[in-house]
């Protein structure tokens, strides 16, 4: 384990907003070089997304490598086999060999969060106040419920909706992509006939005009990958209006949830209408697993990009800066790559070295973001609207 230069000093210490992904992959990475870390998180209970799925990448990889989570590829994930496209009619527009390994966000988030325990991973705080010292370089995030917490870095892992960036960044909102999409998860042992002949064990897609759909297996309840055990998890990308947006994400029980429709809150509407669509558009094996769907739910895509990353001694990683667009699968990696390299950069560093430290970070990563983000763009735009973006 590298430590900071001064062994006789304290280890500098790094307050973290959001426990998500983001903020774990920034905590234990930066514990790999010996800094102190806290996590401040608004939830009140562990987060969960019920096995959600998340194309494997090589930084999530690298993270639980470097910190030391007991892992072998087959227990991360489960592996497709062939992409697998359909036409409308249900027929096979191509079938190639293509072996990829889809996880789930509850098992990269409980392999992380196992790292750390209540002392220094804090639920129910919601942050909303910052402010450094210059002189002392130190900053001090404050907390709702009137507490307050200083280091020597501040690292807003909040999201898309981040309050770091919108006290420090006024000028950054993300912006509705004019589409968004329905999700759903089957237990394996719940797909009909037609579509476990077509779709088990392959990364399988449909496309269609203002319609994208796709589906893999992921791990089940308690990050099983065994067969039978796991789920088939479907994203389906769909334009919506303004006002329909609105619409979709008000809840059965009236509420306006923003951006993103947990499972088993969508209104009774939506849902029947998500299920007479797939009837409608969707080729039959994908029209039969929407329909094994009890629980859809939803989340508008949104673009969000940033210009800088570093405000003193406060940074954007994650969402919080950059938000790719999903077909770019990169979301998760990206904010594993922040938090890698933040750690490459602050190792052996400390008093004021953080400040170079921190500039040396900021330079790629906005490069990768910016990256991501015109690639996100570009794809989406060409599924969803047949609009080809100038390089
Ligand atoms: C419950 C959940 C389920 C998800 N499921 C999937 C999935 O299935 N597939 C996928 O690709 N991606 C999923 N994501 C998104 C994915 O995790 C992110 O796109 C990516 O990992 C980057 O995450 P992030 O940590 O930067 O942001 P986020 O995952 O958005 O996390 C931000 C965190 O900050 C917390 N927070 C926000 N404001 C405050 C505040 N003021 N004070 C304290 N805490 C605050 C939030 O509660 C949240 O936990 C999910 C995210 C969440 C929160």
């Amino acid at each position: 384990m590298n430590t900071p230069s001064d062994p006789s000093s304290k280890p500098p210490k790094a307050v973290i907003i959001g426990g998500s992904l983001g903020g774990l992959f920034a905590g234990t990475m930066l514990r790999t070089i010996g800094w102190d870390v806290d996590i401040y998180e608004r939830s009140k209970h562990d987060l969960d997304s019920r096995g959600g799925g998340i194309v494997l990448q090589p930084d999530v990889v690298q993270v639980l490598r470097r910190i030391q989570v007991n892992i072998n590829q087959l227990d991360l994930g489960v592996e497709s086999h062939n992409r697998i496209v359909l036409n409308q009619d249900g027929t096979t527009r191509s079938n190639e060999t293509a072996p990829q390994v889809q996880t789930s966000w509850s098992l990269i988030y409980s392999s992380l969060q196992s790292v750390f325990d209540d002392e220094n991973y804090h639920r129910g705080k919601r942050f909303v106040g910052v402010n450094q010292d210059t002189g002392a370089k130190t900053v001090t995030a404050h907390f709702e419920d009137g507490t307050s917490d200083s280091g020597d870095l501040l690292i807003g892992a909040d999201g898309g909706g981040s309050s770091v960036r919108s006290l420090l960044w006024s000028d950054s909102e993300p912006t509705y992509a004019g589409y968004l999409a329905w999700r759903g998860l089957v237990p394996e042992k719940e797909m009909s006939e037609v579509s476990r002949d077509v779709l088990h064990g392959h990364f399988g897609f449909a496309n269609g005009d203002q319609s994208h759909m796709l589906g893999y297996l992921v791990p089940g309840d308690g990050n099983d990958t065994r067969e039978g055990q796991r789920y088939y998890n479907w994203v389906w990308y769909r334009t919506a209006s303004r006002e329909q947006l609105t619409e979709i994400m008000t809840d059965r029980n009236g509420r306006e949830r923003g951006y993103s429709m947990p499972e088993g809150l969508l209104a009774p509407r939506w849902q029947e209408h998500v299920y007479n669509e797939a009837t409608e558009i969707l080729p039959r094996p994908f029209t039969e697993i929407v329909h094994a769907t009890s629980a859809p739910f939803a989340q508008a895509i949104r673009d969000l990009t940033v210009t800088k990353m570093v405000q003193g001694r406060v940074i954007l990683l994650g969402d919080s800066a950059f938000i790719p667009r999903p077909h770019t699968a990169a979301s998760t990696s990206k904010a594993a790559a922040n938090a890698i390299a933040l750690a490459d950069e602050l190792s052996g560093v400390n008093g004021i070295e953080i400040d170079e430290a921190l500039r040396r970070w900021e330079k790629p990563q906005l490069e990768l973001g910016q990256y991501l983000h015109t690639q996100g763009v570009r794809s989406g735009n060409y599924l969803m609207f047949h609009r080809v973006t100038p390089s």
